[in-house]
């Protein structure tokens, strides 16, 4: 039965592989294609063990995308030059592939920028503008360790406010499999994103040992922005102040904060910029989008899909990609042709 199932999965990636080759080699018109990624660790790097498997991607598989982009024709293009191209007379390439990484990774530093760099390829990387230059990590990571790296006290100040999100069947207090953590995690976005941090930081003032923020720094700082904006290969766009889910927030100012205070943010880093936003989580509202579109040029979504030449702006598509979707070149395929069904 498992051998059939297997081979049944086999088959439909396959199937999905050939029919996104051949979308993307017959297209009539001119697709941009944007690749998102998130952090980029080496397979036995010690960060993977407290970071959601959907976020993390191998340099060696960041490559291999980069690889059969070229193969397939791809134009590897800045995210801005291409909405300026549009907005021109000039044609658009007929396949343009555009590389992003959400959230401001140090590891984006330090494994993919040699591979940009050595492959000669352009990327925009959305920035939260509040924790560069900090040792602050978002509060999924800091959720992630307290549930993965020692057993669960569930009458501790720590994990008392987390009990309703955790597994039933939490009896023998054994720390959560990686699996079950990211499962605990998806169930806390039903809390608004101040709330879960007031939580954490509430937790690690009572009991300082289940402080996960800590212990060496995870997001870039201004030197590393500066010497990856020398040669103009990566730029940066604007992922809010704090990533807060920006469909949460009850207060109008914060709003407006998180949206236009990360552009001034940025604008006083002063290096590579481009006013392009990143809706943290895909989350919008319309008030938030009219704040967007009256001081950024595009923005990005969590939707899935190619950008034809009349895709709204401030609605970009986008292919998120980790190594459980496109470890080889068979799956990214696979990937990009199930988003384009
Ligand atoms: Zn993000």
């Amino acid at each position: 039965m498992a051998y059939l199932r297997s081979a049944l999965k086999f088959l439909v990636i396959a199937a999905l592989a050939v029919y996104g080759w051949l979308r993307v080699k017959l297209a009539s018109e001119p697709i941009l294609i944007i690749l998102t990624y998130h952090r980029i660790l080496p397979k036995h790097h010690p960060d993977r063990e407290f970071e959601q498997p959907g976020m993390v991607t191998a340099p060696e598989v960041l490559r291999r995308h980069i690889h059969l982009m070229k193969s397939l024709g791809a134009i590897p293009i800045h995210l801005d030059e291409w909405l300026r191209l549009r907005a021109s007379d000039r044609a658009l390439p007929k396949l343009s592939v555009a590389l992003t990484f959400d959230d401001g990774w140090k590891d984006n530093f330090q494994y993919a920028y040699p591979i940009l760099k050595s492959e000669n390829v352009p990327a925009t990387v959305f920035l939260v503008t509040r924790l560069v230059d900090t040792n602050d990590v978002f509060w999924p990571e800091k959720v992630l360790k307290l549930l993965t790296s020692k057993p669960i006290n569930e009458a501790g100040p720590e994990y008392q406010w987390l009990t309703p999100y955790l597994p039933n069947a939490q009896s023998n207090q054994s720390p959560l499999t990686l699996y079950q953590a990211d499962q605990a995690i998806n169930r806390l976005k039903s809390l608004d994103d101040a709330t879960i941090m007031a939580h954490l930081s509430e937790a690690s003032q009572r009991s300082p040992s289940s402080d996960a923020s800590g212990d060496g720094r995870s997001i870039l700082n201004r030197q590393e922005l500066t010497e990856m904006a020398s040669d103009d290969l990566v730029r940066y766009g604007a992922h809010t102040q704090h990533h807060f889910r920006l469909n949460r927030l009850d207060n109008p100012a914060t709003l407006k904060r998180e949206i236009l205070g990360c552009l001034d943010d940025l604008n006083e880093f002063g290096t590579g910029i481009v006013p392009i936003f990143c809706y943290p989580n895909g989350d919008i509202t319309a008030e938030g989008r009219k704040l967007v579109e009256d001081r950024y040029r595009a923005a990005c979504t969590t939707k899935t899909g190619w950008n034809l030449g009349n895709r709204d702006p401030f609605d970009l598509h986008r292919f998120n990609l980790h190594d459980g979707n496109s470890g080889s070149a068979r799956h990214l395929l696979a990937t990009i042709g199930r988003g384009i069904l």
